[in-house]
Order: structure tokens, then C-alpha cells, then sequence
């Protein structure tokens, strides 16, 4: 296929937030963009979805306003009218030993809170020069941006600096929490710039739910929901894509440039014959699964948020009662995520068959009078890109063998950034910004 550089056709395969930032963008530099989403909605892990009759987010939960990329938007598209701030969550934590209350959300709390020692909130200072090394060099849309601590693990850090119990009672909880990581898995990194960029900035999600900025934009898009692509695959004029429709119909597809914007273990599936460097970088890519289980209620209970460490009777991680909204078919429910090992079994094929029945019992005991009518569960085989130690370091090496060159295959995504909305919309903008350079 070639085409003129002002009708250059481009496919962008994967339709959640970084597919369609880069079709945004690159649609309004005149390239005639097309969005193939498997999907039945565009979003992603970005939206709400209905899962055996009971609304649930696909993914995540709030959005920052230190996201430059993602607030760019809303400006663009003139959305911040539909915006709601968050206030802190107060959440509860539970270790093995002691229960005690800790804040999630931008707020100094969430660093003094978690029933620490006095020895251990005086050592919290030694974070100060890297917290503010990360919030006067690093972008938190790009965890690559902070690359000095990219040799050893979170729990590490924390261990270098004295901060076991800072650990244990707060980042650990959290972290395996809201991502669903322990902080031996991890590098620094994530949460140096994440938590150097709380001060000042707050937590927001829309009126019309978190999948509304993935909404608007796909409005202005060409997009096909439900179509799964099985191939990428370079050709001597172009690129070639093949795909089954929603309609089930076989689709073969020609473009003169590709953007695949698939979670990243999805992309290493789907290309045929990549360069080298793709193949080794994509080789390293790796997500953690998620399991969630939903107990659907007769009626609403109060609302609470609990987060554990490691070593709940039934693995769990976050335990959280909602109300519903009171609409028909938002039901009362009880949201139990499992903890990484959990998930990571049932990856590997170990369906614990003592999970409901430990649930049922613990709901008993935390959410008591609760009665649940049925229990819905959501898989979510790819959560979060996992940015262990030496992963920036060959994704920068990706990124400039990327742009050393005018390619026919581009990246966006999460794991080519921040492991988070903000980070999937920046990385969208800048692989538009070099395919424009390339191309345009
Ligand atoms: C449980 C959970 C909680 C989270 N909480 C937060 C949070 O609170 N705040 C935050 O900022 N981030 C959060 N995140 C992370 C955030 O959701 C992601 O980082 C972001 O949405 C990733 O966007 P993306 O476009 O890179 O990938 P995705 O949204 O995964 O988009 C990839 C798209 O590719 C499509 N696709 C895949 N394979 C194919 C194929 N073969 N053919 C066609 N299409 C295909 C998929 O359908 C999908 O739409 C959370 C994620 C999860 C899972």
C-alpha cells in the first residue's frame, strides 16, 4: 500500500485510552486513522462494563490531575465541566497483628498515617531528597524518568532507608491494593514519582463514570468495536492486519502504518516476524493478573474500605462495601479483590475451590446482616505492566531504537510509560509525536 503523506492510512489495533489518544492525534495531523477494538465498547481498562448484570469498572478507579497528557484532553474536548474531585478515602488496613486507618488519595496523610513508630515517621525524612529529586526532574506520565533506582526492588528501598514498617503497615497495603504489586516486585520508581506528585493535585473520575473520557474521544473517531485481530504483520508496501469481525466475517486489512496499542503481552502475540528489538523488548513486558469476586446483596450495607497485607485467611487484598446507587440493576455489592499470590494461582491454573466459601464466612464477620444473593467474578488476565528492576532500562533502549528510525510499526500503551492512565495517554501522545516526525 503507499499512499500520499497526507492520506496515510494508519490502523491503530487496541481501542483503551492510549489507541484512542494516538488516533486522536494523529487524525488531526490529517493521517486517515481507523480504530480496531476488540471490545464491545472502546475504553479498555478505562470504562465501566456490565458483567452478568451487575455494573463494574473494567480497571481504574480514579484519574490524577498531575496526568498532563490525560488533563490536556479534557481541555481539548471540553469535558473538565464533567469532572468530579474525589475527596481522601479513609481506608482501613489489616495486617496480621493489628488493625489501624490510613488515607488513599493526594493528602500528606498517606504518608503519616498507618500506626508507625515514632523511630519510623522520624526516618520518613530520608525520603524527602528523592521525593523531591522525582517532583523537580521526573514526569509522572513517564516512569523512565526517574531511572536511578531502577536496580533494586520498593521493599529494598524502603529496607536501605530503615522503613520496614513504613512498608509493611502502609506502602505494601496499598500497593497490593490499588495495583495489585508487592513492593518486592517493583522498583522505586512508581512510587517515588507518584507519590512526589500527590502534593497539590487531586483525585477525580466524571458524572457519567470513568469510561466518559474514552467515550468522548471515540465519538470523534473512526472506531469498530468487537473486532479481534489475530495478525500484524509488515509487508513489502505496507502493513497487513487480519482480524475477525464482530459479525464473526474474516477482515483482512491494509494500512500504511500500524500503531499497536494492546496491552503490551497481547502485542507480542499478535506480531508476525517483528524486528529484533521489539521481540526482545516485548519478551520482557510483563502484567499481573487480577481476580475479583462480586457478592451481590439483598440489601445496601454500610460503606467501607479495607485493605490487607499479606497473610488474609482468604488472600485477599481489598474488601469494599458499596451501596449501589440505588437504580435498578446496580445492586448492593461487596467487592473482594484477591491479593497477587491468589491471582497469580489462578493464572497458573489453580482454582481455589475454598475461595467463596472463606468469603462467605469472612463477610459474615466484617459486613455482618449482609446477605448475598449470588456472587459474580471478573478476570482480568492483564491488570498493570509490572515495573520491576531493569525494566526502564530496556525500555529506554526500546524507545530509541523505536525512534532511530522511520518505522511501520509504533507503540502505545500503559507499559510504555506509567503503569496508569496517565501514563498510557502520554505515551500515546509521544508515539503520535514520532510518527509525525517520521511521516508527516
Ligand atoms: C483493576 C485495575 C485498576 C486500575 N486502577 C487505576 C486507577 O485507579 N487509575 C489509573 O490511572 N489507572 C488504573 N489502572 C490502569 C489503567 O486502567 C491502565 O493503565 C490504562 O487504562 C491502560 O490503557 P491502555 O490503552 O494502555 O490499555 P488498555 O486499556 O488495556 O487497551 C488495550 C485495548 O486493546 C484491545 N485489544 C487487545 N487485544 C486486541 C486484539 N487482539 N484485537 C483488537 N483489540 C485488542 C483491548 O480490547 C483494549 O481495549 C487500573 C487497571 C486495572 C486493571
Amino acid at each position: 500500500m503507499s499512499s500520499t503523506i497526507s492520506t496515510k492510512k494508519v490502523i491503530v489495533v487496541g481501542g483503551g485510552i492510549a489507541g484512542l489518544t494516538s488516533a486522536w492525534h494523529l487524525s488531526k495531523a490529517g493521517f486517515d486513522v481507523q480504530v480496531l477494538d476488540a471490545g464491545d465498547t472502546p475504553g479498555g481498562r478505562c470504562r465501566e462494563i456490565v458483567l452478568d448484570g451487575v455494573p463494574v469498572r473494567a480497571g481504574a478507579r480514579m484519574l490524577y490531575s498531575f496526568y498532563g497528557g490525560v488533563m490536556a484532553l479534557i481541555d481539548e474536548l471540553g469535558i473538565a465541566d464533567e469532572m468530579v474531585k474525589l475527596g481522601h478515602a479513609s481506608i482501613q488496613c489489616e495486617s496480621t497483628s493489628k488493625r489501624y486507618p490510613i488515607t488513599f488519595g493526594p493528602s500528606k496523610d498517606l504518608l503519616f498515617g498507618g500506626s508507625m513508630s515514632l523511630r519510623t515517621l522520624l526516618r520518613l525524612r530520608k525520603l524527602i531528597p528523592d521525593l523531591v529529586k522525582a517532583r523537580r526532574s521526573g514526569n509522572p506520565d513517564d516512569v523512565a524518568s526517574l531511572s536511578e533506582f531502577d536496580h533494586l526492588t520498593l521493599a529494598e528501598y524502603l529496607r536501605e532507608k530503615g522503613l520496614e514498617e513504613f512498608d509493611s503497615n502502609v506502602v505494601q497495603p496499598l500497593f497490593r491494593g490499588a495495583r495489585n504489586w508487592n513492593t518486592k516486585d517493583v522498583s522505586p520508581s512508581f512510587f517515588l514519582l507518584t507519590t512526589a506528585f500527590m502534593a497539590g493535585h487531586y483525585a477525580f473520575t466524571f458524572k457519567q463514570g470513568i469510561g466518559y473520557l474514552a467515550q468522548k474521544l471515540a465519538e470523534r473517531l473512526q472506531v469498530r468495536s468487537g473486532v479481534q485481530v489475530s495478525a500484524i504483520e509488515e509487508t513489502a508496501t505496507g502493513v497487513r492486519v487480519l482480524a475477525n469481525g464482530a459479525a464473526g466475517e474474516t477482515l483482512e486489512l491494509e494500512a500504511d502504518l500500524v500503531v499497536c496499542a494492546t496491552e503490551g503481552d497481547a502485542a507480542r502475540r499478535l506480531l508476525k516476524g517483528p524486528q529484533p528489538y521489539v521481540t526482545e523488548f516485548l519478551g520482557g513486558v510483563r502484567y499481573n493478573p487480577l481476580n475479583i469476586n462480586y457478592a451481590v446483596l439483598e440489601s445496601a450495607p454500610a460503606r467501607t474500605l479495607d485493605f490487607y497485607g499479606e497473610g488474609h485467611p482468604c488472600g485477599l487484598a481489598i474488601m469494599e462495601c458499596v451501596p449501589g446507587s440505588g437504580r435498578a440493576g446496580d445492586p448492593p455489592k461487596i467487592f473482594c479483590e484477591s491479593g497477587p499470590e491468589q491471582s497469580r494461582a489462578r493464572l497458573g491454573g489453580q482454582e481455589n475451590s475454598r475461595l467463596l466459601p472463606g468469603l462467605q464466612q469472612h463477610i459474615g464477620k466484617a459486613a455482618p446482616g449482609a446477605v448475598v444473593k449470588r456472587w459474580v467474578n471478573q478476570w482480568i488476565p492483564s491488570m498493570l505492566p509490572v515495573p520491576y528492576p531493569g525494566y526502564i532500562a530496556t525500555l529506554k533502549k526500546f524507545r530509541s531504537e523505536q525512534a532511530s528510525q522511520p518505522r511501520k510499526v509504533y507503540f502505545a500503551g500503559d507499559y510504555l510509560g506509567t503503569a496508569l492512565v496517565g501514563g498510557a495517554c502520554a505515551s500515546a501522545g509521544d508515539t503520535a509525536q514520532l510518527i509525525k516526525s517520521h511521516w508527516a
